[in-house]
C-alpha cells in the first residue's frame, strides 16, 4: 500500500529512542522528511545522521517538551525550514508512574501540556497541508485502570479526551486528530527492559496479562502511527487506536 507521504513533512516529539525513534524511522522509510526533538544532544545528533542516511531530510532539535515557548519555536522553525508541516506526533511521556506530587506535576507538564502545546502550535500549519494529521500517543493505561493509574494513567486518559475534542473542533478544516494507545512495548533499554531487571515480579505479571504471550515492538506501534497519520486513513478521525495485541479487555464505546 502506498501511504502517499513521500516528500511530506512529519514532526515527532521524543524521536531518539523507543517508540518515537521507530516512528521517525517509519516515516523516513515511507519517504517523508522528519523533524524530531529529544533532550540528549548526542542522541539527537546521532539520530539526525542515521535518518538523513535513509535519504530524507531530517532535523533533530534538543528540546524538553515541557518548555512551552521552546516547543512553539521548534514548530515555527520547522515550518519555515521544511516549507510547512503535514503530520505531527506528540509521543513524549514523563513515564512518571508512582503517586507522588512531583510525578503529577511532571505528567501534567510533559504528557498533557506537551501534547496540548504541540497540537496548538501545529494546527495553523496543518491547515495549509493536504495531509493534515496530528496524533498523540496515549497508553492502554489511559483506557483502563491498571497498575499505572495515578499521574501517568490520569494524564493518558486526559490525552484521549483532549484529542477527541480537537478532532471535532477541526474536522471541518479537513484536519484529523487521533490517539494511538500502545500496550506493553518491549525494546532494549526501554521501560519494560528496565522493569524486567529491576522489578521481575511486575514484569512477569504484565507479561501474563498479554494473551499473545509477548509484549509489542516499537515497530508495531510505529506502523499504526504512520498509517493513521497518512492520507490513506482519511476517514479515521477522533479515534483511539489500541495497539496492544488484545491486552485490554474493555469494550471501547
Ligand atoms: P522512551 O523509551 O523513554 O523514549 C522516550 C523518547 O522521548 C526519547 O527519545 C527521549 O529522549 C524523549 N524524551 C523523554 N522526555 C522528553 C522530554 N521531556 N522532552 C523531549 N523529549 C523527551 O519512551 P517509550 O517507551 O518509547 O514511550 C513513548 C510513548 O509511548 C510515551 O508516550 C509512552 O507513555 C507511550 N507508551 C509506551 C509504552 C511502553 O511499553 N514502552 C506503553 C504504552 C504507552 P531524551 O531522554 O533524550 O529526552
Amino acid at each position: 500500500m502506498d501511504l502517499k507521504i513521500k516528500g511530506k513533512t512529519a514532526m515527532v516529539t521524543g524521536g531518539t529512542k523507543g517508540i518515537g525513534r521507530a516512528i521517525v524511522e517509519a516515516f523516513a522509510a515511507e519517504g517523508a522528511n522528519v523533524a524530531f526533538c529529544a533532550r540528549n544532544p548526542e542522541e539527537v545528533a546521532q539520530t539526525e545522521k542515521d535518518i538523513t542516511a535513509m535519504g530524507v531530510k531530517a532535523k533533530g532539535t534538543v528540546l524538553d517538551v515541557s518548555d512551552a515557548e521552546g516547543l512553539r519555536s521548534w514548530v515555527e522553525n520547522t515550518a519555515s525550514e521544511f516549507g510547512g508541516i503535514d503530520m505531527a506526533v506528540a509521543n513524549v511521556s514523563a513515564l512518571a508512574i508512582p503517586d507522588e506530587d512531583a510525578n503529577w506535576e511532571a505528567s501534567f507538564r510533559v504528557d498533557l501540556m506537551g501534547t496540548v502545546n504541540l497540537v496548538k502550535a501545529v494546527l495553523p500549519h496543518l491547515e495549509n497541508s493536504d495531509v493534515k494529521s496530528v496524533v498523540a500517543i496515549s497508553s492502554v493505561s489511559g483506557r483502563e485502570a491498571d497498575f499505572a493509574s495515578g499521574p501517568y494513567g490520569t494524564m493518558k486518559t486526559a490525552i484521549i479526551g483532549y484529542m477527541a475534542g480537537v478532532a471535532l473542533q477541526v474536522a471541518e478544516k479537513g484536519i484529523r486528530a487521533n490517539t494511538v494507545s500502545p500496550g506493553n512495548t518491549y525494546f532494549p533499554g526501554g521501560v519494560w527492559n528496565n522493569i524486567e531487571s529491576g522489578n521481575p515480579e511486575l514484569y512477569e505479571f504484565a507479561m501474563g496479562l498479554n494473551p499473545t504471550g509477548r509484549m509489542g515492538t516499537a515497530e508495531e506501534q510505529a506502523a499504526g502511527v504512520v498509517f493513521i497519520s497518512s492520507p490513506v486513513a482519511s476517514r479515521i478521525n477522533g479515534a483511539n487506536l489500541l495497539i496492544d495485541g488484545a491486552l485490554t479487555r474493555g469494550i471501547q464505546f
